[in-house]
């Protein structure tokens, strides 16, 4: 039976949608530290550990503030997203700056921040000296290529945009070196939403042997490896989450070995997951509009592809919950749809539900990671609001739902009336 869980009860819920116009997000904030304190614990023993929260993710202020106050930095890769770290006051070397294919501004910017800069290509070094002075500290992304398989949604990591060649690594280094950067950081993300402890100890593994490779060549230290996100998290009931502990114990035994016994320690270990740390403490929360029974049955929501697009973008799995309805069978075969005019607009294909009704309060779980934020504006859809059910069970608005108003900002009405 489904092990997915919802922190109110179909009462409570029925209340909030009252006050709350569906649809919303709904992020719950124990469940959210929660997590993240299992993450640090995971990493005690690595005392300079360190969580980058791939803002990207769910690019809430209010989140970001919750995630802060448990010690997580923030990975960003974009201006706005450094903007918004510092607005939570995020700073420094808090702040990891994983970018690619990055304007001249960006690097400036994160310079500027004080954020560690996480190069993607050889020619960034050139770039960034011309256009913000290469900082103290440098941190160069690998791209292991065949070395390394991918999985579904990264694919293949020599099919992939990002990084450098190993031999493009160790050339790049020695730039870095000769032109004074003191202090260096390797960083690699090979997978994304990959449920297997063991592809992170492996990733580990990879960083660790080439920190040694490098540093006996170049002479230089290396302060950190950032083993990058792409932590899974169990979208499908009967899927089993990353145990922690196991990733933590496997990569401190692969420590013990291949750093320390080395003389290579201290080395932090670094992260920048998003999924893993709101995905499954977020849920879309819609109401059924209509159900309609022509070739297929079919259940249209509230809600559509500007509030969730991963089930239309990926063909990704969303659990469906009916809470005032869990009790009855399951034996309602629909596609759940959005009102979008993209047949692909649809949480769920041939998803057995109970009975819903229009009216009906559901539930999207896993939502809190790369679901509002990956919401756009097509067909003229306005994005939902973000809601907070906080540790004391209050629940708070972090971000009101757009507006027409909010629509029609970027255009000039004005110079429309005399526009001929
Ligand atoms: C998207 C991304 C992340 C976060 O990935 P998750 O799958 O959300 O953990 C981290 N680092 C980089 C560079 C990314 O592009």
């Amino acid at each position: 039976m489904p092990k997915k869980t919802f922190p109110l009860s179909a009462a409570q819920l029925e209340e909030l949608a009252r006050k709350h116009a569906t649809p919303f997000h709904l992020y719950d904030e124990a469940a959210i530290r929660a997590n993240a304190r299992a993450l640090k614990a995971a990493f005690a023993w690595n005392p300079g550990f360190r969580e980058y929260y791939a803002v990207k993710a769910a690019p809430n202020p209010f989140l970001l503030k919750i995630l802060k106050s448990e010690g997580f930095g923030m990975d960003c890769s974009s201006l706005p997203e450094l903007v918004l770290s510092e607005t939570v006051g995020v700073r420094g070397e808090e702040v990891i700056f994983t970018s690619n294919d990055t304007p001249a501004e960006e690097f400036v910017a994160a310079v500027k921040l004080g954020a560690i800069v996480n190069l993607d290509d050889i020619t960034h070094i050139p770039f960034l000296e011309k256009h913000a002075g290469l900082p103290e500290l440098v941190c160069c992304r690998y791209n292991p290529g065949k070395l390394k398989e991918g999985n579904a949604i990264i694919g293949h990591p020599e099919e992939a945009k990002y990084g450098f060649t190993r031999a493009q690594l160790f050339e790049g280094y020695r730039i870095l070196r000769d032109k004074g950067v003191k202090r260096f950081g390797l960083h690699t993300m090979v997978a994304s939403n990959e449920l297997d402890a063991a592809y992170f100890i492996e990733t580990a593994q990879l960083l660790f042997d080439l920190v040694a490779e490098i540093s006996a060549q170049l002479g230089i230290r290396f302060e950190f490896v950032n083993i990058g996100g792409g932590i899974g998290i169990p979208y499908k009931p009967e899927q089993e989450p990353v145990d922690l502990n196991r990733v933590g114990e496997g990569i401190r035994s692969l420590y013990a070995e291949k750093i320390e016994k080395t003389g290579l320690a201290p080395l932090d270990i670094r992260m920048e997951c998003g999924r893993m740390v709101t995905g499954p403490y977020g849920w879309l929360v819609s109401r059924v509009l209509h159900r309609k029974s022509t070739y297929k049955d079919y259940v249209g929501l509230d809600a559509c592809m500007a509030n969730l697009m991963r089930p239309a973008l990926y063909g990704a799995y969303h659990h469906i919950s009916v809470p005032a309805k869990e009790h009855l069978p399951h034996d309602f075969v629909c596609d759940v749809t959005g009102s979008l005019c993209e047949n692909n607009d649809k949480f769920a294909i041939d998803r057995a539900l109970p009975r819903v009704e229009p009216g009906d309060l559901v539930i999207i779980h896993d939502a809190g990671a790369h679901g509002h934020a990956m919401g756009f504006n097509y067909n003229a859809k306005l994005r939902s609001a973000e809601l907070l059910l906080r540790e004391n069970g209050e629940v708070v608005q972090i971000r009101r739902a757009e507006t027409i108003a909010d629509y029609f900002a970027t255009l000039d009405f004005e110079s429309l009336k005399t526009f001929a």
